[in-house]
């Protein structure tokens, strides 16, 4: 079975793909964005996927790779066009070249015109291609600045992409609008760029003529990206201070819901240097279930307008029962201002579950 996620950045419309075979829990990453590492090691790791690559599409001139920072933290191999010019990858691919993930296997084609580097990649049963900023919805990828060629870019589409199967669904690196997905048939019939009888002169007409600004990011972007995402001045081997540094005052676990969470045992060892904050109401804080020792009492509902009885000196971990409402809590915690904050994973249920000391409640 394939695991498929489709991820969006919305600073920068960027779409990532999420490859991974389900038998072996091997996984690949299309053109995962610096800025949603931590989202993206998340998912994976919450559907217990390891991430064996990252591949550009292409060095992007919207946004940094995330390549560099998942390596980092993944130990995730760089694949990008040996006609990028990045330096950094670790292995540089071309026309041909086949990305085997656990049991399956990604195709991969030179699509240039976008830039000279950029790849599409088909997965093996022909269900699915990752066009870049080659063929877009219903469009296709600028040809005006990087080695934009529009020439260039109709072979690949007519000869590259238009050749799969009809009913291959293409996926593409960008959609501004919102669009997720489309298919060979539709956009050779209907893409009005490149679709029907268009030749290679009205496309390269077409694309002279878009009159587009000039990208927001790209003097940061490309030479960033053609280090494959690592920070300037940055040693191989140096962790960088601020490329997204983890909270350091307990053993934290983001999750794709975007919580920072804490296990019970985390929580135990450093439960001298937190401030526990108890969300639930005050009859299930004297209830059953008893309650963390010294733990602060503020039910949920009252919490927008009590989070100034908190402490800003130290951390807050929030408990409720299970889980869920002081999920909620560190979310309007931080609203309120207060940054170092984390959910008690499992609320009560899960630290008793665990043997850990519980005040009051039932033996
Ligand atoms: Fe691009």
């Amino acid at each position: 079975m394939l695991v498929f996620r489709q991820l969006f950045d919305p600073q920068s419309s960027t779409y990532t793909y999420l490859l991974g075979d389900r038998p072996s829990g091997i996984a690949v990453l299309i053109d995962p964005v610096f800025e949603q590492v931590r989202r993206d090691a998340a998912l994976i790791g919450e559907l217990g996927l390891t991430l064996f690559a990252t591949l550009e599409t292409h060095v992007h001139a919207d946004h940094v790779t995330g390549a560099w920072l998942l390596k980092r933290r993944t130990g995730s191999k760089i694949m990008l066009s040996a006609a990028s010019g990045a330096e950094g990858g670790d292995r540089y691919l071309t026309q041909d070249d086949v990305v085997a993930f656990g049991g399956r296997r990604l195709f991969v084609r030179a699509t240039p015109g976008h830039t000279n580097g950029c790849l599409t990649y088909v997965l093996d049963d022909r269900s699915m291609a990752f066009t870049g900023d080659c063929l877009l919805i219903r469009g296709a990828g600028r040809t005006d600045f990087q080695e934009g060629d529009s020439a260039a870019m109709y072979r690949s589409i007519h000869e590259q992409i238009f050749t799969l199967p009809d009913d291959c669904l293409l996926y593409p690196a960008h959609d501004y609008r919102g669009l997720t997905v489309t298919s060979v048939a539709e956009e050779r019939r209907f893409n009005p760029r490149i679709g029907g009888e268009i030749g290679i002169g009205d496309f390269t007409g077409y694309m002279k003529n878009l009159g587009l600004s000039h990208p927001k990011l790209i003097d940061v972007a490309v030479p960033a990206n053609l280090r494959c995402g690592r920070p300037e001045n940055q040693a191989a081997g140096v962790p960088a201070a601020n490329a997204l540094a983890d909270p350091a005052w307990a053993p934290l676990r983001y999750s794709f819901a975007g919580v920072w969470e804490i296990d019970p045992h985390g929580l135990e060892e450093h439960q001298g240097e937190v401030q526990i904050l108890d969300v639930r109401e005050a009859s299930e804080f004297s209830g059953p279930l008893g309650h963390i020792k010294d733990a602060a009492l503020i039910p949920l509902g009252e919490l927008a307008g009590r989070a100034g009885e908190l402490s800003r000196d130290r951390p807050i971990v929030a408990v409720c029962r299970a889980g869920g409402r002081s999920a909620q809590a560190t979310v309007i915690l931080q609203k309120a201002g207060l940054t170092r904050v984390a959910n008690l994973a499992g609320g009560m249920l899960r630290w008793r579950a665990q043997g850990l000391t519980v005040s009051g409640g039932a033996g």
